[in-house]
């Protein structure tokens, strides 16, 4: 499953630089397949849809830290357990039960990210 920010959140920021795939964004803020990323080009998300990898993106959730699904590897390859949960003093960063995702699913995004 990917990772999801509830409404908990108390904005304290402690996981945005925690995430190796920069899927992690302040409320209000627009996001890009390329922050953080060395992308260029196109991608494709899970749905299937093709994007520009600098295209600026709506934000998920105004007023509260979010995750962008299509960024998110659950951590996959990288650690043991998902960062933004392990360092959240609220322990609103939990799986969202609406996308759950393979283990190759998840490696397969973590390929695609960092080529
Ligand atoms: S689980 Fe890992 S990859 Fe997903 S948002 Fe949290 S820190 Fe980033
Ligand atoms: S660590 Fe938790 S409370 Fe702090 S910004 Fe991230 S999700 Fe919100």
């Amino acid at each position: 499953m990917a990772i999801i920010i509830t409404d908990e959140c108390i904005n304290c920021g402690a996981c945005e630089p925690e995430c190796p795939n920069n899927a992690i964004y302040e409320g209000g803020v627009e996001w890009a397949i390329s922050d953080g990323t060395s992308l260029t080009g196109n991608y494709t998300l899970g749905d299937g849809k093709s994007v520009g990898v600098d295209d600026q993106n709506a934000p998920v959730e105004e007023d509260y830290y979010f995750i962008v699904p299509d960024k998110c590897t659950e951590c996959v390859g990288f650690h043991e357990e998902p960062q933004c949960a392990a360092v959240c003093p609220v322990d609103c960063c939990v799986p969202d039960p609406d996308r759950e995702e393979t283990e190759e699913v998840l490696l397969g995004r973590k390929a695609a990210l960092h080529l």
